[in-house]
């Protein structure tokens, strides 16, 4: 193949084509501050404010309950906080294979205010025990904030909001899922789920980077992570980020059209990937769970392999761009903390391929023949 082929697709995704546009239209001529009181000024706040309620009819919310942020990072560490600041809340119950930026927020808010932490144990694909987290509830201190996310973003596992929602309103906790890898793909009705947060980064539905958003269920309650002006109504101070803010609208624009066409795309990508890769003499295990996944993402164990450094140069070589983990990990000596604790001591022998509506079959044929040609030297 001449051309690359990019299975990286938890990692970031391209901008599209009607993204560009938008951009380039919205950088070309809308230049306002969106809190001046005139002309220029409103016609970059009417912009944000038509695109903040495509993001809440995606979310099925008003446009009261969306908040604009520079990235998922941003809109993790300020749900964390409020919980802990604000519905004061005195345990945390998450899964140790969470994002970093969730897991360093709980962290960091929970030690400074004495919160106790209670990490269920998620099973080989990542997916938590739901008889636990009731046992948990029961016996915690509350209130409590119960965080996992929709979709894992190294493995592709996926939890079901819904079941896990309902458990957290029996139990009166407050729910946040990290939906990050999701928004795009799955139809999140925020208020039929009764979800209290949740948070999203444009450039992992072919958004630009650096703008982010989060749902809070209850915005009065919240007090903002940055202090300064009055910008998303006190919330998150900051001249808006109008071309990222529109740009991510127009993703989302896309994403809401075409979403079962892409998602079916998907799943029959993944499906086939999985059965060339079960059919081959390769010696693999997947570990992505085998219903409850996202089709984004394929995540494989190759045995018998001693370190797969080599083996993503060597993709990289043939045109192949995929990753050892999440992006935030790979290129550091630090391995993945996801895979260490499904696999203990099996770093460095698992491939994520993460698939986007643009990839073909005939590129998952070619990275087959490669990965073939490579693994059974
Ligand atoms: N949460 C998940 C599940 C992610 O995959 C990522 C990015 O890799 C993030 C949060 C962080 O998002 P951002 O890169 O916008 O800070």
């Amino acid at each position: 193949m001449s051309q690359r082929i990019y299975f990286d697709n938890a990692a970031t995704t391209p901008l599209l084509p009607e993204v560009i546009q938008t951009i380039h239209e919205i950088a070309g001529t809308i230049y306002g501050n969106p809190s001046s009181i005139h002309r220029e000024g409103v016609t970059a706040k009417n912009l944000i404010e038509e695109s903040r309620r495509i993001l809440s009819n995606y979310l099925h919310t008003s446009p009261a309950q969306v908040f604009f942020t520079s990235c998922g990072t941003e809109s993790n560490n300020m749900i964390i906080k409020s919980a802990i600041k604000d519905h004061h809340v005195k345990t945390i119950i998450s899964s140790p294979i969470e994002h970093s930026c969730v897991l360093n927020a709980i962290n960091q808010y929970a030690t400074e205010n004495n919160v106790q932490v209670i990490y269920l144990e998620p099973n080989g694909y990542g997916l938590i025990d739901i008889q636990e987290l009731e046992r948990q509830l029961d016996q915690c201190q509350h209130p409590v904030l119960v965080s996992l996310m929709h979709t894992n973003n190294e493995l592709g596992s996926t939890i079901s909001l819904e079941e896990i929602s309902t458990i957290c309103k029996s139990k009166n906790a407050l729910f946040h899922s990290d939906t990050v890898q999701s928004i795009g793909l799955y139809d999140l009705d925020v208020e039929t789920l009764q979800i209290d947060f949740i948070s999203g980064s444009a450039h992992k539905f072919f958004g630009p980077k650096g703008i982010g958003f989060v749902y809070i269920k209850n915005p009065v309650a919240t007090k903002p992570l940055l202090y300064g002006g009055s910008q998303e109504r006190n919330l998150r101070a900051g001249t808006e980020n109008i071309i990222g803010i529109a740009a991510l609208a127009k993703a989302l624009e896309l994403s809401t059209i075409h979403r079962e066409q892409r998602f079916n795309h998907l799943l029959q990508l993944n499906q086939y990937f999985r059965t060339s890769l079960i059919n081959s003499n390769l010696k693999i295990t997947f570990n992505t769970h085998e219903y409850q996944f996202n089709p984004k993402i394929l995540n494989v164990y190759f045995e018998n392999q001693p370190g797969l450094e080599l083996i993503l140069m060597n993709l990289d070589i043939h045109g192949i761009a995929v990753s050892a983990g999440s992006a935030c990990s790979s290129g550091t000596e630090k391995s993945s903390h996801v895979i260490e604790y499904i696999r203990p001591g099996s770093l460095g022998k698992s491939i994520r391929f993460s698939f986007s509506h643009l990839n073909t079959f005939e590129e998952i044929d070619y990275c087959m023949n490669v990965l073939k040609k490579l693994l059974s030297k």
